[in-house]
């Protein structure tokens, strides 16, 4: 039995019942909920935590929640966008926001894409030595500023629970060829220079950044060697995680902060290197825990086991079914109440892996509860999809002020049939 007087078990919902019961009478479950403080507080210790450094530049990755609503309020708060498609961009520039404020992380990047970043006057972040031919044909030059994105290969080892195997990854530039990179960029007229790597994501230790930082540092004193550039920016990329398990502590940005610090100046101030500007691309740590999905239970069924249907699916959240990602599951309004029940809590996909939790103990859910699925908010509303003509749900806003604004409604069967451009086919259906 699990008892909730274990601080370890159980997460705090930025919502109550009362509040998400009030907007559910105006917006029908399922939905995303976003926690304005939340994400504020955040993004503003993460600044404050870097500000040693002179430069420091925050990009959120746009693909965790590629909502515009939430993209400005990071925008106000002094972030840019991490792009790595076109409409991606498009988000950035319906916003205003180009230029340095936009980079573009691609892999296996298609031409017109590549144009589209240089219109916005975005700095391209190139994958692989192959794609600096192939941006300068398709520009005619190439940018003055530019990234390229590194691959040490091997394993990554941080700490005894987290591995990781960049010699299986796709992304990225070979040792050699990154010091091949720079020299044919700089004969091509670039003039400023930015190194880049994600060696391991969702990383729940303070580990992570200080070990890539000084990889990546160590690499700019032998590039100034071997090549004679000097690398003014350091994209430490994505990859801080976020304690989805209530037992697991979150990272402390400001020890991160301190050791990547240390690294600074024991490797390029000692050797003479003392203006590189530090950028992040994070997702997952700018929104995950600030973002719950809510959603009712619908249905309960007693058969091998115990199941509790709820009016959410996969579609809504992919990561419990795509890799059994662990979402903790709060019954709005039983906070308190002492979790003797086991349950699988699913949803109605055709297909087994449609379970938000399985073996779950918690309590004792009746029809009508409200459940708040935890640390949702990024990779989570972007990863949907419409398998089973399941839509997508709406994305709501809950303000500091305890007001709340709808940022995205939920999609219909209109959306759903809209692609079917040829027949007219939904407008058949509206008047049956
Ligand atoms: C996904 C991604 C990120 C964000 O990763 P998180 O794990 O959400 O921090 C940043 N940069 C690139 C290139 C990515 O693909």
């Amino acid at each position: 039995m699990i008892f909730k007087e274990d601080r370890y078990l159980e997460k705090i919902p930025f919502v109550s019942l009362e509040k998400a019961q009030e907007i559910a009478k105006d917006y029908p479950t399922p939905f995303y909920l976003y926690d304005e403080k939340g994400i504020i507080e955040n993004v503003e210790a993460l600044k404050e935590a870097f500000s040693w450094n002179k430069g420091f530049k925050v990009y959120f990755a746009v693909k965790a929640t590629p909502n515009p609503f939430i993209v400005k309020l990071l925008h106000e708060h002094g972030c840019g966008c991490d792009c790595s498609s076109k409409t991606e961009l498009m988000i950035a520039k319906s916003l205003g926001i180009t230029g340095d404020e936009i980079m573009f992380s691609s892999n296996d990047t298609p031409t017109d894409e590549y144009e589209y970043c240089d219109s916005l006057g975005g700095i391209i972040n190139l994958d692989d030595i192959t794609q600096i031919a192939k941006v300068h044909k398709a520009l005619g030059r190439l940018p003055k500023k530019m990234f390229c994105r590194y691959n040490p290969g091997g394993v990554f080892n941080i700490s005894n629970d987290i591995m990781d195997t960049p010699a299986d990854a796709k992304y990225g530039m070979t040792t050699e060829q990154i010091y091949e990179a720079y020299r044919i960029l700089k004969d091509l007229g670039v003039e400023e220079f930015g190194i880049h790597a994600f060696l391991a994501s969702n990383t729940v230790t303070n580990d992570y950044y200080p070990k890539l930082a000084k990889i990546l540092f160590k690499l700019i004193v032998n590039i100034k060697e071997r090549t004679g550039i000097t690398i003014k920016y350091v994209n430490l990329s994505g990859g801080i995680g976020i304690p989805y398990y209530p037992y697991q502590d979150p990272n402390d940005i400001n020890e991160i902060s301190e050791r990547v610090k240390r690294a600074y100046d024991s490797i390029l101030v000692e050797n003479g290197i003392t203006d590189v500007a530090i950028c992040t691309e994070l997702g997952r740590y700018m929104l995950g825990p600030y973002g719950a999905l809510i959603t009712k239970a619908i249905n309960e069924k007693h058969t091998h086991k115990e199941y509790i249907g709820v009016d959410a699916c996969a579609v809504n959240l992919m990561r419990p079914a795509m890799y059994g990602a662990y979402h903790h599951i709060t019954v709005l309004g039983k906070e308190d109440e002492i979790a003797v029940h086991k349950y699988d809590i699913t949803g109605s996909l055709c297909e087994n892996n449609d379970k938000f939790a399985i073996d779950r103990v918690m309590p004792k859910i009746d029809m009508g509860d409200l459940l708040f699925i935890h640390d949702a908010g990024a990779h989570g509303f972007s990863m949907g999809y419409n398998y089973n003509g399941k839509l997508k749900s709406a994305e709501i806003l809950l303000k500091e002020d305890g007001s709340y604004q709808l940022i995205r409604r939920a999609e219909t069967p209109k959306d759903y049939f809209a692609t079917f451009d040829c027949f007219d086919f939904y407008d058949e259906l509206i008047k049956e």
